[in-house]
């Protein structure tokens, strides 16, 4: 089974090699919803969940969101589009988190970058 958690954040960005707009300095209102799967566990507190909503919760504060929150992504990754930064997401997450399945990164309410499990090994074949 899956279950799936949003998160906000705030950050600004430069597109350095953008044609366009955006490579001014300017900021998003980034959504992250973070995907994980797994059998429910059997017994113990989270008994009858994939994982602890307020656990999942907990690890993607610390792990991602308290680094990326009212940040200059630049600082994080040097091109910081959507992919790059759902890609840094990913990578930040995935050691602490083996049942991640998938992360959605909206830049805005209509625009987002997706990751799933299959895609890792196809992006570091990428020139
Ligand atoms: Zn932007």
């Amino acid at each position: 089974m899956q279950i799936r958690k949003s998160f906000r954040f705030e950050a600004a960005h430069v597109l350095p090699s953008h044609p366009g707009k955006c490579a001014r300095m300017h900021g998003h209102s980034y959504r992250l919803d973070v995907t994980i799967s797994g059998p429910l566990h059997k017994d113990g507190p989270a008994r009858g969940m994939v994982e602890d909503f307020d656990a999942l919760e907990a690890l993607v504060r610390a792990e991602a969101i308290d680094t990326l929150d009212h940040r200059t992504l630049n600082d994080v990754t040097e091109n910081p589009t959507a992919e790059e930064i759902v890609l840094w997401i990913w990578q930040h997450l995935e050691p602490a988190l083996p049942g991640l399945d998938e992360l959605v990164l909206w830049e805005t309410p209509d625009a987002c970058a997706v990751i799933r499990r299959g895609d890792i090994a196809t992006l570091s074949s990428r020139a």
